[in-house]
């Protein structure tokens, strides 16, 4: 990407215009592919790319750029290559229910709840990292844990309640993945939403919406309200080195005024709750007609769910 920026860049701008952080540093995508320094500062919300016209993307000139030099990666490595608060049994399960990491911490009794709907069904669950936060800091991100663990459980699908998890993996394993939503759909499980949500995308499915194909089937109409925000402020890792955009990311989504803001990724219900902006709704949650409000509990919870049943 960084040779192709070089050669196709026609410097028309879009890019600087629509993201806060190429517009602070005065940059399109050409000057960032010279930036090494700032490589830890893009959110990878994957805004640029929508905009340009020869489809240039920040997220992977950031990677590669971390990738050629790696920097302060070895917690990340320590803590979720080969996830410490990891819950998985040996049981056999053709389908997987694969919590991801944060939505226990951040939505326990949903995550209750889709346990408890996926074992009468005979369908175990995991609690794990799909590697994304390793795979996005430039480090080597293995994959073979999950490998691992999808053969000997002998899994052929498994079946995302996190959207970040869920587009990664997908590229990354060799079975079928799917989203909880259109498990759900499938087996006739979950009520439709009340009223019109206001709803924030998620960067993993913002631009594609393959999630959200199968989230319309359990609502009337929406609305798009975030558009202008590009991401929640957690994107990339890049929150630390830029806190003033993440006051101003905070400060617009307050602006914004909404009734309700709908989510389904449960990081950004969580630092939504560190903004503390009012009636954040999850629509898993609401679907499921568990209606919880994001946990201020996150480290108790994911403790709680390491020994969760334990097999
Ligand atoms: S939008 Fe694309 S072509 Fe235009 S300046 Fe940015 S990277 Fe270059
Ligand atoms: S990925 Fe997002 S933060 Fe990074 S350069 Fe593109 S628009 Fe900006």
């Amino acid at each position: 990407m960084i040779e192709r920026t070089k050669n196709e860049c026609i410097k028309c701008g879009k890019c600087t215009r629509n993201c806060l952080f190429l517009e602070k540093y005065e940059m399109n995508l050409l000057d960032f592919t010279d930036r090494e320094e700032l490589r830890y500062h893009c959110f990878m919300c994957g805004k640029c790319k929508e905009v340009c016209p020869k489809d240039l993307s920040g997220v992977e000139i950031a990677l590669e750029l971390r990738r050629r030099n790696p920097k302060g990666t070895a917690g990340t490595k320590w803590m979720k290559e080969n996830y410490k608060l990891k819950n998985n049994s040996k049981r056999q399960s053709s389908n997987l229910l694969f919590l991801g990491c944060n939505y226990p911490g951040y939505y326990p009794k949903t995550s209750e709840k889709l346990i408890e709907i996926c074992g009468e069904m005979g369908i175990d669950f995991s609690i794990d990292c799909c590697k994304k936060p390793v795979y996005e800091s430039g480090a080597k991100a293995s994959f073979s844990p999950l490998e691992k663990l999808i053969e000997e459980k002998n899994t052929k699908r498994l079946i995302c309640a996190c959207p970040n998890c869920y587009h990664l993996l997908k590229k990354k394993l060799d079975i079928e993945v799917i989203s909880v939503y259109e498990f759900l759909y499938e087996n006739n499980i979950g009520t439709k939403i009340k009223g019109i949500p206001e709803i924030f995308f998620p960067c993993s499915d913002r631009y594609n919406r393959e999630i959200f194909q199968s989230i319309k089937k359990y609502i009337d109409d929406y609305q798009d309200s975030f558009w202008e925000v590009n991401c929640c402020g957690l994107g990339g890792g890049a929150a630390k080195n830029e806190p003033d955009i993440l006051r101003k990311t905070k400060i617009r989504i307050a602006e914004l005024q909404k009734e309700n803001i709908y989510t389904y990724c449960s990081s950004c219900s969580g630092i939504f709750k560190k903004y503390e902006l009012k009636n954040i709704r999850n629509l898993l949650s609401e679907i499921l007609g568990v209606e919880e409000e994001v946990s201020g509990n996150y480290a108790k919870n994911v403790l709680k769910f390491k020994f969760k049943q334990r097999r």
